[in-house]
């Protein structure tokens, strides 16, 4: 039957001269428009075609030829249209995160301190001295001011940044290690997600992998057995989000920094999170601080801008003065390096740090020191004026944990009050979808068959657009 119809479909010529195409034709070009037009007819063969189709389509009003024509020629014409529309939208949207998760790769990772955000304005809306020596007006070199701020912060001798903390793993194990060995603990040889896998990386920076011990227990000597004259480094990996328990034993790090240094191989530490403030407070004893890292004897550090540090993504990496020095003569800096962006942000981040304001003006920070009875308060707030909305929804508030994530202390987990929503509508899934499809789109939890909010990870200026999207929920 729908296959009749076919026929009656308009040609692309006769298309393009319809008269509400003419203005997108003028402002993107006809070539363009025909090839809009090519992929929406193309569609909608295949929903005339397909059973299913026909209810996304005009009905089927069994007119005369040219009336149908007429009318599938405007479902085209809207279609071309609403697609030229969604192209101008960014396809990267703000989302609001309501799950709690601190450090979620999928949304992003570290938001910006208000500071970083305003650094990057100041340094992206005009040029800069990126490359430029204002003292003397000659040729700088990038990082200068950074690399300072890191010797001032933490006392290390040199730092260098680049793209992310996996291509810092990288760059470092290629620069100290191509051509030789790298001795790895059986129990450190982890996959990161995303596809970062130790053996992977080091194999890709032309080293080889030597490893040691086993996956539970790797002693010194085990270590100490393997070097040979091939060693080049020695490395230490953070589980990052995998834990040993149980019967384990490995190393203590300063442990292993005496036996590099008798034996003259750097230690290089991938870090991960590169966390600067001591989370022990929080219950968390298991997340390393750079400090402590540099303190024990590492010769190089490497980590993320935007796990727990709390700024930019960017992998920062620190040491001794002569290896950071290989490190950034290397050809490979050239492609991992960080652009005037990263550096802005990067600097307000780490001034924050100096400054001492780290716990409050750094989001990451802020959201993972925030209590659980400030929290509550902030629920038991937003849960008094989601009501008076008449949302038609019902609240309650719920004892749980937030997650950090980011691959940080996958078993600690942080005290928190849920708003959990209950429709008599919906379902806690109906629900979820619907939020995620508002403007800005919420991102939520679904917590024993009903959906919830955490609120530490949304900022209080964001509770506004959070009523008004369950206010739309509650219209539509
Ligand atoms: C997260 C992580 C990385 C990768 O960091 P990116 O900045 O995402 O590239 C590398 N190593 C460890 C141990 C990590 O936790």
């Amino acid at each position: 039957m729908s296959e009749n119809r076919l026929r009656h479909l308009p040609a692309i010529d006769q298309l393009l001269r319809r008269a509400g195409l003419q203005s997108l034709i003028a402002a993107a070009g006809r070539d363009l428009v025909r090839d809009r037009l090519r992929e929406v007819l193309a569609e909608l063969r295949q929903e005339l075609l397909s059973a299913n189709g026909a209810a996304t389509l005009p009905a089927d009003t069994k007119t005369d030829a040219e009336t149908d024509g007429e009318a599938l020629a405007r479902e085209i014409e809207t279609r071309v249209q609403q697609r030229f529309l969604r192209r101008q939208q960014s396809q990267t949207q703000r989302v609001i995160n309501a799950t709690g998760v601190v450090l979620h790769t999928n949304l992003g990772r570290a938001p910006l301190s208000p500071a970083a955000l305003t650094a990057i304005t100041d340094i992206a809306s005009g040029y800069c001295n990126l490359e430029y020596d204002l003292t003397t007006g000659q040729r700088g070199k990038r990082g200068t001011g950074l690399e300072q701020m890191w010797r001032e912060l933490l006392g290390c001798e040199a730092a260098a940044v680049v793209n992310n903390c996996a291509a810092a793993v990288f760059l470092t194990l290629n620069t100290l290690a191509e051509g030789g060995e790298v001795i790895v603990s059986r129990g450190e040889l982890i996959e990161i997600g995303g596809s970062f896998r130790i053996p992977d990386v080091i194999a890709k920076s032309g080293a080889r992998l030597r490893e040691v011990g086993t996956t539970n227990r790797t002693r010194l000597s085990d270590y100490e057995q393997a070097i040979n004259e091939h060693t080049r480094v020695i490395l230490r990996a953070h589980p990052s989000n995998y834990r040993i328990t149980g019967f384990t034993e490995k190393p203590s790090l300063a442990e292993l920094a005496a036996l590099a240094k008798a034996r003259q191989i750097p230690l290089f530490e991938d870090l991960g999170s590169g966390c600067l403030v001591n989370l022990q407070p929080l219950g968390i004893h298991d997340e390393p601080t750079v400090q402590e890292s540099l303190a024990a004897g590492c010769s190089v550090v490497a980590f993320s801008g935007d796990k727990l540090l709390g700024g930019p993504q960017a992998g920062i990496i620190l040491g001794q003065a002569e290896l950071i020095k290989r490190i950034k003569t290397n050809p490979l800096m050239r492609a991992l390096r960080v652009d005037k962006l990263a550096y802005a942000a990067l600097e307000a981040t780490v001034a924050a740090y100096a400054s001492g304001r780290a716990l409050t003006d750094i989001p990451t920070q802020a959201a993972l020191h925030a209590s659980q009875e400030s929290l509550t308060q902030r629920a038991r707030a937003f849960v008094r004026r989601a009501r008076k909305l008449n949302t038609q929804l019902q609240f309650t508030l719920r004892d749980d944990a937030s997650v950090i994530g980011g691959g940080t202390t996958p078993e600690t987990k942080l005290p928190t009050t849920l708003i959990c929503l209950a429709s008599v509508h919906w379902t806690a899934d109906q629900l979820e979808t619907k939020l995620r499809q508002n403007s800005p789109p919420v991102i939520a939890r679904i917590v024993e068959d009903q959906l919830a909010f955490d609120l530490r990870t949304v900022s209080p200026a964001n509770e506004a657009e959070l009523l008004s999207a369950l206010q739309r929920l509650s219209a539509s």
